[in-house]
């Protein structure tokens, strides 16, 4: 099949690249998965959606963040009416706990200069707090709440997005691991694995922590993507005991509407291990007694792991190859991949569809890594 569109990975942004193409009225998209669609990084992620929570400062990267946080109502609406599947969109907010002076001086110094940014953010006592999440410890000091920073059951999305795939007939061949991407007098043609040719007039590599392992016609591939191992662990208790997602400076808990808790997660540079280690659990364990005590009564109901795609200062790689003009990037959301999924889709298929250049695809171009700009001189 000769497609439009080829995309490489299906994850959460090659599914939704693929679904922003198709409203925008393409027709023959086509996508390749190494393994099973959705089963990767983005079926591991705790689901989030933390602008605000965890930054320092306001930049590009934040507003990035910020602005996909904001069309996650009208996506989650759109999906519920496209495809009968609700990905539990909870904006009931996020805490942040502090448990010592140390982390209270930290929590203190993000609500002052959030606050002056005029973010959305209060500070509150440990009465305050226990009063919002009745389950958590008394040993609390004090604590942020954010208001705009939420959570998707990012297995739903995952579910929904395949079941747009499949609705709307845009083929998923899965188990077929690209090997290159095919270069023929200066132009991408397509990609080929060990045994096939995919021939489109476009190419999207959405390849996560591996696309730095698929070839360039000859060449390695000149974008470097490191994967960052994160574990996780489960606890499931038989009713609902916190409201929100909540954080210490150590750890979260993320509560899940069937009464399931996540607790995330470690931050490791083991290459491409996708193993639970013993030491992983165990620090999962404790730093999720410390911010509920409770959870100690329950057995860990599960255990996983993920590959985060990590590029360079930890920011994604967004737009197309210089001269190629079809050969698209879009990876390397690093942490937050399931927030920054609605915008990713939305900028790369509009750049595709209307030339429209978003100022995030000046930003996060791949011409900052200095082999692109190279091979660009050569195409
Ligand atoms: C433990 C953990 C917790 C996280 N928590 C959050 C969170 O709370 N909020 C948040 O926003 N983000 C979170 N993240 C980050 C988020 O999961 C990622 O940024 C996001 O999933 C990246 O999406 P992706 O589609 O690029 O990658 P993936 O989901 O990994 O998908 C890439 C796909 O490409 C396929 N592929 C790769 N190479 C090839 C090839 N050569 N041929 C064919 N197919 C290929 C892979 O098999 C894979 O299916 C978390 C990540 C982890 C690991």
């Amino acid at each position: 099949m000769n497609s439009d569109v080829l995309i490489i990975g299906a994850g959460v942004i090659g599914l939704c690249i693929a679904r922003e193409l198709h409203k925008k009225g393409f027709r023959r998209i086509e996508i390749v998965e190494r393994g099973k669609a959705g089963q990767e990084a983005s079926f591991a992620a705790a689901g989030m959606l933390a602008p605000n929570a965890e930054t320092d400062k306001i930049d590009d990267f934040y507003h990035f963040c910020s602005e996909s946080n904001g069309l996650y109502p009208g996506f989650a609406a759109e999906l519920l009416e496209e495809t009968g599947i609700d990905i539990e969109l909870d904006r009931s907010g996020t805490l942040f706990l502090a448990f010592s002076e140390k982390d209270a001086a930290v929590l203190r110094n993000r609500f002052n200069w959030q606050r002056d940014a005029g973010l959305r953010v209060e500070h509150l006592t440990a009465a305050e707090t226990l009063g919002l999440e009745p389950f958590i410890s008394t040993d609390v000091c004090e604590s942020l709440f954010f208001a705009d920073d939420w959570q998707v059951e990012n297995r739903k999305l995952l579910a929904a997005l395949l079941k747009y795939t499949q609705l709307n007939g845009i083929e998923i061949q899965e188990h077929t691991e690209i090997q290159r991407i095919c270069l023929e007098d200066g132009k991408i043609t397509g990609a080929e694995s060990a045994s096939n040719k995919f021939l489109a007039d476009l190419t999207i590599l959405a390849t996560g922590a591996w696309t730095s392992l698929i070839k360039l016609g000859e060449a390695a591939m000149p974008i470097i993507v490191k994967p960052i191992r994160g574990q996780m662990i489960g606890f499931h208790p038989h009713e609902r005991l916190f409201q929100r997602v909540i954080y210490s400076p150590r750890g979260y808990i993320v509560p899940r509407a069937d009464g399931r808790i996540l607790t995330g997660a470690t931050v490791e540079d083991a290459g491409f291990d996708k193993s639970v280690t013993e030491d992983g659990v165990g620090k999962l364990r404790e730093a999720a007694l410390e911010i509920a005590p409770c959870l100690g009564d329950f057995e860990i109901s599960d255990r996983w792991t993920g590959l985060r795609p990590f590029a360079a200062e930890g920011l994604p790689i967004l737009g197309e190859i210089p001269n190629a003009g079809n050969l698209f990037v879009a990876t390397a959301h690093y942490r937050n991949g399931i927030l920054l999924a609605p915008l990713t889709a939305k900028i790369i298929a509009a750049r595709i569809a209307e030339g429209k250049v978003s100022e995030y695809l000046k930003i996060f171009h791949p011409q900052r890594f200095r082999g692109v700009e190279q091979l660009s001189q050569l195409l």
